[in-house]
Order: C-alpha cells, then sequence, then structure tokens
C-alpha cells in the first residue's frame, strides 16, 4: 500500500520502555517481541498479524498478551488502533506520531491509505471554541470504497 508518510517503528522500543519505567513497570521479553513485532508487520497490521510474528520466538505467548500490550500502548498513545465499522473485522495499529496523518478504508478489500488535512487541525481549533474544550488528539477515519474496489468488475486490472 502506498502511502505519503513513512512510519517509525525504530523507536518504538525505547518509546514504551522509558514509559515503563517512568512508571515502575517492567519490560517483558513478550512485550519487546509484540513491540519489535511492528518492524516487520504491514504498515497497519491486526493484533493476530502482530501476534503471527511475536510468538515465532515465543509459543508461549497468547493473543490476549498481544490485545492487552496494544491497548496499554494505545493508551500511551505510542500506537493508534483504527476500528473496522463492519462487525468480525478487527482493528488495526499505526505506530505512527498521533498528529501525523488520518486514514481512509477501504471496506471492500481492506486497504488503508493515509492522508493529511489541515480541514481537521482548523475544526478542532472551531470546536476548541464552540464547546470550551482542549482537544489533545484527533484522527479522522473515512469509509468506503477504494479505487480498485469501486471499478466495475470486468475492467478491474489483474492482481
Ligand atoms: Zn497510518
Ligand atoms: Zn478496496
Amino acid at each position: 500500500m502506498d502511502s505519503m508518510w513513512a512510519h517509525e517503528h525504530g523507536d518504538l522500543v525505547a518509546e514504551a520502555a522509558r514509559l515503563l519505567r517512568e512508571r515502575g513497570g517492567r519490560m517483558t521479553a513478550q512485550r519487546r517481541a509484540i513491540l519489535e513485532a511492528f518492524r516487520s508487520a504491514s504498515e497497519h497490521p491486526s493484533a493476530e498479524e502482530l501476534f503471527a510474528i511475536a510468538s515465532r520466538g515465543d509459543p508461549r505467548l497468547n493473543l490476549s498478551t498481544v490485545y492487552r500490550t496494544l491497548r496499554w500502548l494505545a493508551k500511551e498513545n505510542l500506537v493508534r488502533e483504527i476500528t473496522f465499522s463492519e462487525a468480525g473485522r478487527s482493528s488495526r495499529f499505526d505506530t505512527a506520531r498521533p498528529a501525523a496523518h488520518h486514514h481512509f478504508v477501504c471496506t471492500g478489500c481492506g486497504a488503508i491509505l493515509e492522508f493529511d488535512a489541515a480541514e481537521v487541525a482548523a475544526l478542532r481549533r472551531r470546536m476548541e471554541r464552540r464547546l470550551r474544550v482542549q482537544v489533545d488528539r484527533s484522527t479522522l477515519v473515512l469509509y468506503g470504497r477504494c479505487a480498485a474496489c469501486s471499478q466495475p468488475a470486468g475492467k478491474r486490472s489483474p492482481g
């Protein structure tokens, strides 16, 4: 999948280790394996994909540990969760900085495209004024069909 932004997976382990030190938590071998799995995973991996990679080195790892670690990382803003709208489709995870970009999710093939939008920053400022709140982070997810999926079946290029 083409992307306008390079993802920085390299610092994820170091960032998580720093946070854990601050909070008195421990960087366990399983946590490290999950964090390192982001390096060889696709751009927006599912928990199952990360589990498949991380469990190669540790067969005792289970999916619920992966989910628990991902939820913690999301809470700490080290990863973002991109939720699919349809039932049965799991979330995907993104290690990009929170302010970096927004997503388009194709409900046909599951492709995820990234985009930037100055309008979202403007909307944030407007809502802060209107609702008298402070917005800490925001993400926009647009759902629809990608260029390939919205083409008539006969015109689709093979592959
Ligand atoms: Zn992304
Ligand atoms: Zn598609």
